[in-house]
């Protein structure tokens, strides 16, 4: 099929919610993937944030296969082992002690609001289920999900939505001025993916546990992006110096296969009962098999690797010197900068991935998440595509 052929069929069938790029992408090793044609793109992108090993990476094909050849799902009214095996070493290397699996984001934090909600119901009985979100924020596409999300522009077309949300800005004054005796959590991510990668602010985060504690409103972290190595700790929260109630995470889990979830700490471990949650394909054993791979490659070598690759390609963006590109914000391999002098962030990555640069834009942010794996060296592909690009 040529790359033609392909976008006629898919135009004709596949339903147009998506804006694409006039680009096919067939297969890929590493950080660098093909087209039908043959074309070379080096990945600054990793899907959005998924494909934390790459492509073709050995161990996770072998991990892959050897489950499927065994068991491809089972319902979860029996017990198997891949999706014990990646709950444990969820639990024990985040510090939380136990694991629900979905399979996207959205779902994951519809299980955190779930939580959050029961939790107070418990305790306190109705009229506390109101969540705190923030300004600029993301939480995914369901219509809860939605609601969740603290940008007016998602909130169109799909009325009615839900009620008990309230939107705050990432300081204490803004939350503290929505409190109220309705509260029973407050979600946040520590860098805003969708919203343009802005990082909060360590000590607010600090005193936001602190305010938690203080009034018992769950302190929900949505890891969905940050999550799973992406900044250079497994979670971002781990460098952000607090211990959350319950912490959502998806993308990056399973290396590119459909999984999410969240962990709860001992105090949220036992809210979700029997008959009160559930998904059919909830710790499907070849997802979570790929889930184990994935953590036994993100060792702490590993993530010390993150860091330094993260500094790194910083470092070259810095040395282009190019004066479209403004300051550069994120942790780790979760990057964001201002683009400047005429061109909008949309622009410049289309520009870049017609020059053979894979890249997303948030906000008005250029965003760049490549896969963790990545090598020095194709990273310094990108930015001599970047340089060119920026020449030009
Ligand atoms: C992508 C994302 C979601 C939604 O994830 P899906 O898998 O698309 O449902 C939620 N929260 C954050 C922070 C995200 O980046």
């Amino acid at each position: 099929m040529t790359f033609e052929e392909l976008k006629a069929m898919d135009e004709t069938y596949v339903m147009h919610t998506y804006g694409r790029f006039p680009v096919d992408i067939d297969h890929g090793e590493g950080a660098t993937l093909y087209s039908l044609s043959g074309r070379k793109y080096i990945d600054f992108t990793s899907g959005i944030g998924v494909n934390s090993l790459g492509y073709a990476n050995p161990q996770w094909i072998a991990a892959i296969t050897a489950q499927i050849a065994k068991l491809g799902h089972i319902s979860n009214l029996f017990y198997t082992q891949p999706g014990a095996l990646l709950a444990r070493e969820l639990c024990t290397r985040s510090g939380m002690s136990k694991v629900f699996f979905g399979n996207s984001g959205a779902e994951s934090n519809e299980a955190m609001i779930k939580v959050a909600r029961k939790y107070s119901f418990d305790k306190y009985g109705k009229g506390r289920s109101t969540i705190l979100t923030l300004n600029r924020s993301f939480h995914g596409r369901t219509i809860t999900t939605l609601t969740a999300t603290g940008q007016d522009s998602y909130h169109n077309y799909f009325f009615p939505f839900n009620e008990a949300f309230r939107y705050a800005d990432p300081t204490l004054e803004s939350i503290q001025a929505q409190a109220g005796d309705d509260v029973c959590g407050v979600m946040v991510e520590l860098i805003q993916g969708e919203g343009g990668l802005n990082p909060l602010d360590k000590a607010m985060v600090q005193g936001l546990a602190d305010l938690c504690k203080e009034k018992d409103w769950l302190l929900l972290v949505d890891e969905v992006q940050t999550g799973i190595g992406r900044t250079g700790s497994l979670f971002a929260f781990q460098q952000f110096g607090i211990q959350p109630d319950v912490v959502s995470f998806a993308k990056g889990i399973a290396g590119g296969l459909p999984l999410g979830g969240i962990l709860t700490n001992e105090k949220c471990a036992t809210v979700l009962t029997p008959g009160t949650h559930g998904s059919t394909f909830g710790a499907n054993p070849v997802s979570t098999a790929a889930g184990l791979a994935v953590l036994e490659t993100i060792d702490q070598d590993f993530l010390t690797q993150v860091q330094e690759k993260g500094a790194y390609l910083r470092e070259g963006i810095r040395a282009l010197g190019c004066p479209q590109l403004g300051e550069i914000v994120g942790m780790g391999l979760m990057l964001g900068i201002d683009v400047k002098g005429g061109r909008t962030n949309k622009e410049l990555a289309a520009l870049l991935i017609d020059n053979g640069l894979l890249c997303l834009t948030a906000g008005s942010r250029l965003r760049l998440l490549p896969p963790l794996v990545i090598t020095k060296d194709e990273i310094d592909q990108g930015l001599a595509i970047m340089k060119q690009t920026l020449a030009g």
